[in-house]
């Protein structure tokens, strides 16, 4: 009943005349829309993460998004709107999954789509999963996997049976409690994790870095900006500020070098940012910055926190577009 009358509700405010009236609210003082989004899979290579989406959702939503905005570069987005011109929306994906490679590109280049690519660089570098990465790929499947964290005072939980959203919702808080956890131990909690849950018993597409050659041909597109994303994929604020500051510029330096372009643009991982953060960002003279917070870019807003709408694997159409208008 109460999936039903959300249904009803989410119909209702997603036809023409409340839908219209909510755009034109959320698009009054022509603001740019800037999603984020990580990676993409083949609708039959299941992923219970919320950083995976469909294939088929991904371009349902590129078809819906072309009916009302322009999608350009960031360069384009924050340099002054042209008068009369379509609102403005800049997709951008996170981390630098090999999904962007075997799926992203060849959509891109098909639909002559601008995307911005913020690349962390170690994972390329390493060619290793990062951690929370790591503990997503462990926890797949359809089976029971029980992890018990308790002697590192982190908690116990089951995950599964069964997949999708359920499931999902299962892996999210042990993802939340490592996150907690001193970065420095990040590691090796997540292979305490790998290693308790075992091998995943159906075949699953894990999450994998791109190669460093699949980086530079993305890199090659004419669709594509890359930016950076920190090296380490650190939560910055949970570090020294000059440990922060040589992650950043380690990233930029080696994404330069790789992609023998400038590299203008930042996103903080997991949008955490502060004053002190954002200062180091202006200092190290990059064009923007990006954080996640589920609003639309306003004149003011500082370059150095420009906020991200983050979208899901589990945003069915119409919650979709009603993120889009701030709902
Ligand atoms: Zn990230």
């Amino acid at each position: 009943m109460k999936a039903a009358l959300k249904q009803l509700a989410l119909r209702g405010l997603t036809a023409p005349p409340l839908y219209g009236l909510l755009r034109m609210r959320a698009l009054a003082g022509d603001p740019a829309t800037i999603l984020c989004y990580h990676t993409l899979r083949p609708d039959a290579e299941p992923l219970d993460a919320w950083i995976v989406l469909r294939l088929s959702d991904f371009r349902a939503q590129i078809d819906a998004l072309r009916e009302g905005y322009d999608i350009v570069s960031l360069d384009a987005a924050l340099a002054p709107a042209s008068a009369g011109a379509r609102p403005r929306l800049v997709l951008t994906f996170d981390d630098g999954e090999r999904g962007l490679y075997d799926h992203l590109l060849p959509v891109i280049a098909a639909e002559d789509l601008p995307v911005t690519i913020y690349v962390a660089t170690a994972q390329i570098e390493t060619g290793i999963p990062y951690w929370f990465d790591r503990v997503m790929n462990a926890l797949q499947g359809t089976g029971t996997t029980r992890i018990d964290m308790s002697a590192e005072g982190l908690g116990a939980w089951t995950v599964g049976p069964g997949r999708g959203k359920p499931r999902w919702s299962q892996i999210g808080p042990i993802l939340e409690a490592l996150k907690a956890a001193p970065p420095a131990e990040h590691d090796r909690l997540a292979d305490d994790i790998v290693a308790q849950a075992g091998p995943v018993a159906q075949a699953i597409t894990p999450l994998q870095p791109m190669t460093l050659q699949q980086l530079k041909e993305l890199a090659a597109s004419p669709h594509v900006t890359i930016g950076a994303h920190s090296h380490g994929h650190e939560l910055l604020d949970q570090i020294s500020l000059p440990e922060a500051r040589a992650s950043i510029a380690r990233s930029r330096e080696l994404l330069q070098g790789w992609t023998g372009q400038p590299i203008r643009h930042f996103a903080y991982p997991n949008g955490n940012y502060t004053p002190d953060l954002m200062a180091i960002l202006a200092d190290l003279g990059f064009a923007s910055a990006t954080i996640l917070e589920d609003r639309l870019v306003r004149a003011g807003d500082p370059e150095q926190a420009l906020p991200r709408i983050g979208m899901g694997r589990y945003d069915p159409l119409p919650r979709f577009r009603l993120r889009l208008v701030g709902i």
